[in-house]
């Protein structure tokens, strides 16, 4: 496909999510427009790229649809230099966009559980110039207590309970986690958390369908 087609056919996505009132923030337009979809896509996928809808990535797993990469973000509320932990890092796309919005100052670090993806998704992201991602291969369920306390935790699987590891290491100064939670293949909700020096609050905020989170704290394989 020509790049302008292909150009046109992303602009038109991201205007239609935020004629939608799906995409609310600027910096959430300009991240989304900023990242090729398309590269992180099998070849012969391609042009479904700007389709909003999730499409298979391999090993089982999918890449989002966009509106819900896009709306994950406005829940995030994600500030340039944001300390960000990503679970699931599936093709890298998410990661990509999480990467644009905390910028060169900040970091996003990303979890995946089965290497032939982990090492694809890094592969893309350094031939796109994404040096502010660190692509990790582990049970992202556990967190990553080194780097901790995080400003973002965005969990882009399923899983059966809000993790006690992921909340622990939310950073007590208004760190927010994203998460869906529920059966292994349905009844989902996506929760958002909020940690604040006293408490976590909490609330659920649409019914979702993902695949599940697989790990220690998460469903069994
Ligand atoms: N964010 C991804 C993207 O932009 O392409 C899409 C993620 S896909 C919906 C969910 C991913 O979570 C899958 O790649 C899956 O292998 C991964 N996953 C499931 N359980 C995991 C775990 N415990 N730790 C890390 N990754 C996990």
């Amino acid at each position: 496909m020509k790049n302008h087609k292909i150009n046109q056919e992303r602009l038109d996505l991201i205007n239609n999510l935020k004629a939608r009132k799906i995409i609310i923030t600027e910096n959430v337009y300009n991240a989304m427009l900023n990242v090729p979809r398309h590269l992180f896509l099998p070849e012969l996928d391609i042009n479904k790229a700007y389709i909003d809808s999730p499409q298979q990535i391999g090993k089982g797993q999918t890449i989002s649809a966009p509106h819900m990469n896009a709306m994950m973000c406005e829940y995030l509320e994600i500030k340039p230099k944001d300390k960000i932990l990503e679970i699931g890092t599936g093709s890298g796309y998410h990661a990509a966009i999480l990467a644009e919005l905390t910028g060169k100052g900040g970091i996003v670090y990303t979890i995946e559980r089965i290497p032939d993806l982990a090492i694809k998704a890094q592969k893309k992201l350094e031939e796109l110039s994404y040096s502010n991602v660190e692509v990790i291969i582990d049970d992202g369920t556990l967190g990553l207590e080194s780097k901790a306390p995080f400003d973002k935790i965005l969990v882009t699987a399923a899983s059966p309970k809000i993790p006690k590891s992921l909340l622990v290491q939310l950073n007590p100064n208004g760190g927010i986690l994203c998460i869906p939670v529920g059966k292994r293949h349905w009844d989902q909700d996506l929760i958002v958390i909020q940690r604040t020096k006293e408490k976590y609050i909490k609330k659920k905020v649409c019914k979702v369908i993902f695949v599940p989170l697989i790990g220690e704290n998460g469903f069994d394989e």
